[in-house]
């Protein structure tokens, strides 16, 4: 607690003064672009990666980002939030990211990890058809490649469960809303993106083009 408090002196004598229209102007409301959904893990800072302003990025957080598909029966925060963005918000783009290291992930890949978190385990059995993925396709990798391809898989499949809502499925349909699969290297500093036409993830230009 004393980082926090040692930063938010910071942020009072620094960086609120600084940025004081910035956040008169956000009185007005917010108008939010994009809806970014990403795993709740520390080491992932969607402003920070993108460098974005408060009232930019609307936000989920949650363990492996994942979106309950239509119909579920777990439609709680993750998908009235989704709605909020687009029905309410209209936000152009939604992102899922998933992010190197994830620990959600690994324990997706071995759910021996998982005996003393019930609640965690019930969240992440819906991601359990990546699993399947992975040891079927991947079944002799190192672990390294499978928790890369766990991710990026992951990262696809919860699009795909975007998609399942109706009212972003008719956003998609009028092109009012693009849909997108990022992966995030921490360690490198690098953000990856789904080419829809291949499946395949490649580096994100990094010249603002
Ligand atoms: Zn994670």
């Amino acid at each position: 607690m004393k980082k926090l408090l040692e930063g938010y002196a910071r942020f009072r004598r620094d960086i609120f003064p600084a940025q004081r229209e910035l956040f008169e102007s956000l009185a007005a409301g917010q108008q939010p672009e994009t809806l970014f959904i990403t795993c709740s893990d520390s080491r992932v800072v969607p402003s920070l990666i993108t460098q974005t302003v408060p009232g930019t990025l609307f936000q989920i957080q949650n363990a492996g980002n994942l979106v309950p598909r239509y119909g579920a029966g777990l439609s709680g925060g993750t998908v009235a939030t989704i709605e909020y963005a687009v029905m309410v918000l209209r936000v152009r783009d939604i992102v899922v990211c998933g992010h190197s290291d994830c620990g959600a992930m690994k324990a997706l890949l071995d759910p021996d990890q998982l005996t003393e978190v019930p609640q965690v385990a019930a969240w992440l059995a819906q991601a359990h058809g990546t699993r399947t993925f992975v040891e079927a396709e991947l079944g002799d990798a190192s672990t390294e490649a499978r928790l890369l391809a766990a991710v990026q898989r992951n990262a696809r499949v919860q699009l795909e469960n975007v998609c399942t809502h109706p009212l972003v499925a008719a956003a998609v349909e009028r092109g009012e809303l693009r849909l997108h699969a990022w992966y995030y290297d921490f360690v490198r500093g690098v953000l990856w993106a789904c080419n829809p036409a291949t499946n395949e993830f490649e580096q994100l230009p990094d010249d603002g083009g």
